[in-house]
């Protein structure tokens, strides 16, 4: 691309936000080049459950989490841990977080956070349209499976807010949940079923197909770790790789749970948390699922993909820096086998990797206040896969100076009151 054309926008990082900005961009002939330290699209956006759903719209914090949490973090197979280390760090987060927890607040961050996730399937569709892989995003439910049929409940606010999004949800009982899903285990006694959703057959595979489109619409990808970004005195932002520097009159930061540290030398303190998730595929399981299925009580999302069945799941709170625990990956195969107990774990392999989330469960899109050129598209915590497509058109209106159709000021940087 010519890196300097006064319209050309550079992207850090190549994720599913990064690559669908990307793409939108370059669709809009605007010159655009994705700069990755690895594979575009092999962090977050491969090792996810797959789920692409326009009616993901519950935030994490709602009212009563103050409640679970605790018995969360005591049970050593339950989804949520936090490291001592971390602590410190994870206080001021963590009561951000349940001080979102209010019906009220809900209800706000869920209609922003419809503002992403509507139409997303149709856009997945749009863009793998011509590439020989359209199978790769399938028609699918959303099977919120309980052990506890009394748990299974269309009257909540978490079914509120699904419906207000246009979700058609239902509560089956044991026996219509088993023709739906023949493998599930009999402990499992009711499920609510959100319809009219989509699942990613292999999320690592969506991601290189999109890499591939966006190499044929003229993108350039770029392999290089980005150590800092700064104001170039000659205007623009001067970007620092290893091996290279490079310059560009745009820039948008795509790069997930590392996006807040790229930010923070130029000023911008943000309560961005790398929550580190797993998941255990097994590639030959003897069984198969038709639809996304969670055990709603574990919090742990099984589907069947196209190189075998994986289960993912759990948050932990560690740090950006901190290696995994496999304890945590162990637990997800140990509870799979619970929930679908003819599941073959011959040759499984585990996998982990970091979502970047913000305390109130919304993203940050748009141009950062007080840094012109310097625009932010990351914070997409549990719903990234889902909510990249709208925001890489979103964020292409914006570079392109058509106005979003969409109020952006739920997504802005300095609601943490810190830009
Ligand atoms: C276990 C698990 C299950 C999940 N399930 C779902 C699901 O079913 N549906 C859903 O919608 N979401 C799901 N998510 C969340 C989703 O995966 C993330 O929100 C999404 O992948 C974030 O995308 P991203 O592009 O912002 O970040 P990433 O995918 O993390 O991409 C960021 C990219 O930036 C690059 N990068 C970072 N720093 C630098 C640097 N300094 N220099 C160069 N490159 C850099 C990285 O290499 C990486 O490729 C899940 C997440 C996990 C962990």
């Amino acid at each position: 691309m010519p890196p300097n054309a006064e319209d050309a926008v550079t992207v850090l990082g190549g994720g599913a936000v990064g690559l669908c900005t990307a793409l939108d961009l370059a669709g809009h002939g605007i010159p655009v080049r994705l700069i990755d330290r690895d594979a575009p699209g092999q962090g977050a956006s491969s090792g996810n459950a797959g789920v692409i759903s326009p009616f993901s719209v519950v935030p994490q914090a709602m009212p009563g989490v103050w409640r679970k949490a605790p018995g969360w973090l005591l049970d050593p197979l339950g989804p949520v841990a936090v490291r001592a280390r971390h602590l410190p760090r994870f206080l001021p987060w963590a009561l951000r977080f349940l001080r979102n927890g209010t019906a009220g607040r809900a209800r706000q961050v869920s209609a922003a956070m419809e503002g992403l996730t509507s139409g997303n399937i149709e856009l997945y569709r749009r863009h793998l349209q011509g590439t020989g892989h359209e199978d790769l995003v399938r028609d699918s439910c959303y099977v919120l499976a309980h052990r506890d049929p009394r748990l299974a409940s269309d009257t909540g606010l978490d079914a509120e807010l699904r419906r207000a999004a246009g979700a058609r949800v239902e509560v089956i009982g044991a026996d219509a949940l088993h023709e739906m899903e023949p493998a599930l285990s009999a402990d499992f006694r009711a499920a609510v079923v959100i319809h009219g959703q989509s699942r990613a057959t292999s999320p690592g595979r969506l991601m290189s197909v999109l890499a591939g489109k966006l190499r044929g619409l003229g993108g350039e990808i770029l392999c290089r770790e980005v150590k800092a970004l700064r104001p170039a005195p000659e205007g623009g932002w001067r970007i620092y790789c290893t091996g290279e520097d490079l310059h560009a009159p745009r820039v948008v930061v795509a790069a997930g749970a590392w996006s807040a540290r790229l930010l923070e030398p130029l000023g911008l303190r943000l309560p961005l948390e790398a929550e580190r998730g797993y998941h255990v595929m097994f590639p030959a399981p003897g069984i198969a699922l038709n639809n996304s299925v969670m055990d709603a009580n574990r919090k742990f999302v099984a589907s069947s993909m196209e190189d075998g069945l994986r289960a993912a799941g759990t948050a932990e709170f560690a740090g950006l820096d901190a290696p995994p625990d496999p304890r945590r990956a162990r637990t997800i195969a140990k509870i799979a086998k619970r929930m679908l107990p003819d599941l073959d774990d011959t040759g499984l392999t585990t996998w982990s990797g970091v979502r970047p989330s913000f305390p109130d469960s919304l993203p940050v899109i748009g141009e950062i206040p007080g840094h012109r050129g310097l625009y932010g598209a990351f914070g997409h915590s549990h719903y990234g896969l889902m909510m990249a497509p709208r925001t890489g058109t979103i964020m292409a209106d914006l570079l392109r100076g058509s106005a979003p159709n969409l109020d952006l000021s739920p997504y802005r940087a300095d609601r943490f009151g810190s830009v």
